[in-house]
């Protein structure tokens, strides 16, 4: 019988994202505070018939339908990445895998949905080699330097929880579990935003942000200490590039959000909560205006094997 291996990864949201200047390695260095939401992406994966290779199939029910075609389905889909690098790493010959991917997360969005992916892939293929083939399990810690390789946003997406990522995002230091629920309206964008785009903004801009302390913010308390500590340092560069980004996080503060705030490279607005039901009520008016609206909690696992 063909086994079939599932899992899943959840989005990020970066509650607090510091960049610091463009330095000679190419890369921005950051110090990140990033959250898992309960948005998860999952994956299925089986054996393919010998010779076929990575077939990849992506579909999902609850995101407008030019996310779900924006996705690639061919060798740029980093599943496809994760699958080469992962069998590259173990010695082993490309496998043949037929995977199907359950896309919640809005594509381009700022959100990890892309790393998430691999996330969800690197666990996947970590058991399906081992029970096919195997080859002995690897670690999270392993993983996430697999994932490392394929996207800063990898290996926090293996993690979950809460942690500060430096370096470029990938060096990951778990903290404490926050000490209460979040609750969150994503509004996601038609259009997507190209991630180096909005750091080329950010250097055109000129202006970098300094360093803190992020250690404490196990420590917050309440959702209203949360949301006076959120800040995003490439969230000027994301209004500069689609103005209108500013309006939504106005309307949003307007209608009773305690922080709404690009979330990452953006498009996506990500506003924070006191309650579900304020969530909810909030992304109805949102859906009325002909905007995309959707609402997670947090905190969240990072890849889990579902079966
Ligand atoms: P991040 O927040 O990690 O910077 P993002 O959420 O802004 O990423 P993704 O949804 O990961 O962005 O997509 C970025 C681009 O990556 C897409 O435009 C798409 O072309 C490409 N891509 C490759 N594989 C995937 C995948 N599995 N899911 C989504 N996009 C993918």
């Amino acid at each position: 019988m063909n086994r079939i291996i599932r899992a899943s990864a959840p989005a990020k949201v970066n509650l607090v994202f510091e960049v610091g200047p463009l330095a000679t390695d190419g890369y921005h260095p950051v110090n990140s505070l990033f959250l898992a939401l309960n948005l998860r992406e999952e994956l299925t994966l089986v054996a393919g018939n010998p010779g076929t290779g990575v077939s990849i199939y992506v579909h999902g029910d609850t995101l407008p339908e030019a996310h779900i075609n924006a996705v690639p389905t061919d060798h740029q889909n980093l599943v496809y990445k994760t699958a080469v690098l992962f069998s590259q790493r173990l010695d082993m010959p490309k496998p043949d895998l037929q995977i199907d991917i359950h896309k919640r997360i809005p594509v381009a969005g700022g959100m990890a949905g892309g790393s998430a992916d691999a996330a969800a892939m690197l666990v996947a293929i970590n058991e399906f080699m081992h029970l096919e083939h195997g080859t002995p399990k690897l670690s999270l810690e392993e993983l996430a330097v697999i994932g490392a390789e394929l996207g800063s946003d990898v290996p926090f997406c293996l993690y979950g929880g809460m942690a500060i990522g430096t370096g470029r995002g990938q060096i990951i230091e778990p903290l404490e579990p926050l000490q209460m629920e979040t609750h969150w309206l994503l509004c996601a964008s038609g259009k997507g935003l190209s991630t180096p785009t909005v750091f080329h903004e950010f250097d055109e801009l000129g202006k970098h942000g300094t360093f803190s302390d992020l250690g404490s913010f196990a420590q917050v308390s309440s959702i209203a200490e949360l949301g006076s500590r959120m800040t995003n340092d490439l969230e000027p560069a994301a209004f500069s590039l689609m103005p209108a980004l500013s309006e939504v996080v106005t309307h949003l503060e307007e209608l009773g959000a305690v922080r709404a705030m690009v979330s990452g490279s953006g498009p996506t607005i990500a506003a924070l909560f006191e309650s579900e039901a304020k969530a909810e009520a909030v992304a109805k008016v949102l859906t009325a205006e002909g905007l995309f609206a959707l609402t997670t909690t947090g905190m969240a696992q990072g890849s889990t094997l579902d079966s």
